[in-house]
C-alpha cells in the first residue's frame, strides 16, 4: 500500500528524489553526507528521519525480539510466525506462545491481530489443535493498556483482549528477552519462541550523531516554528522531533502530527526564504485511535476526545486510515484487501521463507 516517493513526486518538477542512506549531518553548514560519499547542502535542511524502536537497553532484545516499525519488520515477523507454526504442527504438544512487549496502540493492535489470526487463520490453514495450543501474552510495565487513553477506553480494550484470549501481564517489566521467552523483572519467565517488541520509539543514530541537542527519546526539542534551536535554517519534523503542544507538553508520535508538521514547515520555509513571517505550529488535534482485533476499536476523537468503542469505532478507524493513505489506487487496494480479509478470514498474504 506504500506509494513510492518517485510516484508521489512524479508531477512536481521542483522535487528531485534521491534514494540513499544519509550517514552524516553537519548542522553548521546544513550539509548531509550520503552512504556513497556524496554531499548535499541547502540553505534550509529538513530532518524528518522518523524513529527506531527503543529497546530500553533490555538485554537480549536486539538479538531475540521482532520490532514492529516498518513494512520489513512486519514481513520478518510474519515469516517467523509462519515458520514457527509449521514446526509446531509436527510436534506432539503443538502450539506456540507469542509475547508482545508494550501495551500502547502498536502493542495492542499487534496482540489483537495475532489473537484473531490464531482464532480464525490457524484452524483454517493448519489445525484446530494447533490453534488451541497457541497463546498471546501482552506485557507492560504500567498497570494498564493504552496509557494515554481514557479509563473507559482502557477498560474496553482489556475486556476485548481478554475475550480474544490475550493474557495480560500488566505492571510488570521485562528484564531480559531470550530466544525461548522473556524474563519478567520480578522473576518469572514467560516461555515463548517469538517476542514482538512494541515498547516505544526513539530517534535514530543519524540524529544522535548530528551534534544537535537531544531531548526526550533522543528527539530534537524544536521551537514552536519547528526549527532546531541554536542553529540557522534547520527544521525537524514528525517522529524525529519533540514538538511543543498547546498544553505545555509535547505532541505524540503520530502520522497526523508528522503530516501536519510537514505542511506547516513548508509554509514557514517559504516565508523564511521570501521575507515573510514564520508562524508557530498550530496542530489540529484529531485525537487517538486503536484497533482491538476484528470489528472492535477505541477512538477518542478531536480536541474534546469524543469517545467511541466497538464496531462504530472500528468503522471510523478504517475510514480515517483509508483517508491517510496517499493515492487513489492505494486506497482502493487497501479497501479491497481489508474487505476480503474481513469477509473471508483470510490472511492477505502467506509468507513462506526464512526470517532473515
Ligand atoms: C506499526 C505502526 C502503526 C502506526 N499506526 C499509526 C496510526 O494508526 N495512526 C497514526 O497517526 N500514526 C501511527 N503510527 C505512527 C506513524 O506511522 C508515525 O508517527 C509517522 O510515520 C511518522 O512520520 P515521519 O515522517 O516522522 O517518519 P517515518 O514515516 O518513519 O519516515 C521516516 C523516513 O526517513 C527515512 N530515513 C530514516 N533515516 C534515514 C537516513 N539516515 N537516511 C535516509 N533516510 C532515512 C526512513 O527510511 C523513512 O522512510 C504507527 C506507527 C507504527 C510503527
Amino acid at each position: 500500500m506504500a506509494k513510492p516517493l518517485r510516484s508521489v513526486f512524479r508531477r512536481i518538477r521542483s522535487v528531485r528524489v534521491l534514494t540513499s542512506e544519509v550517514t552524516g549531518i553537519d548542522p553548521e553548514t546544513r550539509c548531509v553526507t550520503a552512504a556513497d560519499g556524496r554531499q548535499y547542502q541547502g540553505r534550509i535542511l529538513v530532518i524528518a528521519a522518523g524513529a527506531v524502536p527503543n529497546l530500553i537497553n533490555t538485554p537480549g532484545a536486539e538479538a531475540h525480539s521482532y520490532p514492529m516499525y516498518s513494512v520489513t519488520d512486519a514481513v520478518r515477523l510474519s515469516t517467523a510466525l509462519t515458520q514457527r507454526l509449521e514446526t509446531a504442527e509436527g510436534e506432539s504438544a503443538g502450539g506456540t506462545d507469542v509475547v508482545v512487549v508494550g501495551g500502547g496502540p502498536m502493542g495492542v493492535e499487534t496482540a489483537g491481530a495475532l489473537a484473531e489470526n490464531i482464532r480464525y487463520i490457524v484452524p483454517k490453514y493448519f489445525s484446530q489443535a494447533l490453534a488451541d495450543g497457541c497463546r498471546v501474552h501482552l506485557v507492560d510495565m504500567v498497570p494498564t493498556v493504552l496509557n494515554a487513553f481514557s479509563p473507559k477506553s482502557q477498560a474496553y480494550t482489556k475486556d476485548r483482549l481478554g475475550k480474544l484470549g490475550v493474557q495480560l501481564h500488566l505492571g510488570q517489566s521485562v528484564s531480559e528477552v531470550r530466544g525461548d521467552g522473556v524474563t519478567l523483572a520480578d522473576g518469572p519467565v514467560i516461555p515463548a519462541p517469538i517476542t514482538v517488541w512494541a515498547g516505544g520509539l526513539q530517534a535514530g543514530k543519524i540524529i544522535a550523531e548530528s551534534g544537535l541537542a537531544q531531548g526526550k527519546g533522543g528527539r530534537i526539542d524544536v521551537t514552536a516554528e519547528l526549527r532546531a534551536p541554536g542553529v540557522e535554517g534547520i527544521y525537524v519534523l514528525g517522529d524525529s522531533a519533540n514538538i511543543p503542544g498547546s498544553n505545555g507538553g509535547v505532541l505524540p508520535q503520530l502520522g497526523s502530527v508528522a503530516q501536519q508538521s510537514g505542511k506547516w514547515a513548508a509554509r514557514n520555509i517559504h516565508a523564511e526564504l521570501n521575507g515573510g513571517t514564520r508562524q508557530p505550529f498550530d496542530y489540529s488535534d484529531k485525537g487517538y485511535m486503536a484497533m482491538v482485533g476484528r470489528g472492535a476499536a477505541v477512538d477518542e476523537l478531536g480536541r474534546k476526545r469524543l469517545q467511541l468503542q466497538g464496531p462504530l469505532a472500528f468503522v471510523s478507524w478504517l475510514g480515517v486510515h483509508l483517508a491517510l493513505l496517499p493515492g487513489f489506487r492505494q486506497k482502493i487496494r487497501a479497501l479491497s484487501s481489508w474487505a476480503a480479509g474481513y469477509l473471508t478470514h483470510s490472511p492477505t498474504q502467506v509468507f513462506v521463507g526464512k526470517p532473515d
